[in-house]
């Protein structure tokens, strides 16, 4: 039996949408989304996502000067790997809703419900994942004064239309971001369909290891159900293309590791 079924996790560059470009290393997924006004990126990735961010803007004609800016689901250190780069060596800032901005400052800094250190030996399949997540520079990751604008339900300006949905639970500040008139939504941590922590695959709350408050995770999964998004982009594994509707039927039926 392979130590890991590695179509579960993603790697390279993949067009999930129309001018939505789905940038995968380590075990984690951001993406590059084009709008009117140029391209911006939907989290930050691993410090190591550096290349393959190049080569999707490259293939557009664009270099990561031309980003106009990152959107954060949540400020977790593998979403916000390449935030100080982009600020430092384009000006390119860093949105965030405010509940995390504290979180994108210190991005090792969370809360969690359960010890970190005893997955490993309980899901040891999740091994191989969290060492490609540490050599893509996941203990690495300097920390980001982002910009606290990001507000539920209110249009991002400049994004090509995203609408934060509020999802805390997984981080207290936790938003998903949804293109309404393209039914896509950009799920973060809020719903995976691979969990790092257990290595189990399939639409999930992230485990008790990496997630604030598990409660409140569960409870904001009526909001992603509730866009009736059809494409959901999680920031770990696979897209899903059966909608939330069944994204999240599924997750509440595995329950939480
Ligand atoms: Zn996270
Ligand atoms: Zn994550």
């Amino acid at each position: 039996m392979p130590l890991m079924d590695t179509s579960a996790i993603p790697e390279g560059l993949t067009t999930v949408s129309d001018g939505v470009e789905m940038i995968s290393h380590g075990g984690v997924n951001c993406y590059l989304v084009d709008t009117g006004a140029g391209p911006v990126l939907v989290d930050g990735g691993l410090p190591g996502t550096w290349t393959l961010l190049q080569q999707a803007l490259a293939a557009r004609g664009l270099t990561p000067a031309d980003l106009r800016g990152v959107y954060l689901t949540h400020a977790h250190f593998d979403h916000v790997g390449m935030c100080r780069r982009l600020l430092e060596d384009h000006h390119t800032r860093t949105h965030v809703h405010p509940r995390d901005a504290p979180l994108a400052r210190h991005p090792y800094r969370y809360a969690h419900q359960s010890p970190r250190l005893r997955y490993p030996f309980r899901y040891p399949r999740a091994i191989p994942g969290l060492v490609r997540m540490t050599l893509a520079g996941g203990l690495a990751v300097k920390g980001i004064s982002a910009v606290p604008d990001v507000q539920p339900d209110e249009v991002l300006p400049d994004t090509g239309g995203l609408v934060p949905v509020f999802t805390p639970g997984h981080t207290y500040g936790h938003c998903a971001l949804l293109l309404p008139d393209r039914h896509i939504l950009f799920s973060g941590d809020a719903l995976v369909t691979y969990d790092p922590y257990t290595a189990l695959t399939g639409p999930r709350v992230v485990a008790r290891a990496a997630t604030a408050d598990v409660t409140a995770a569960l409870a904001s999964l009526d909001a992603i159900e509730e866009t009736g998004a059809a494409l959901v982009l999680p920031g770990h594994g696979a897209p899903f293309r059966s909608g939330a509707e069944e994204a999240v039927a599924a997750a509440r039926s595995v329950g939480v590791a």
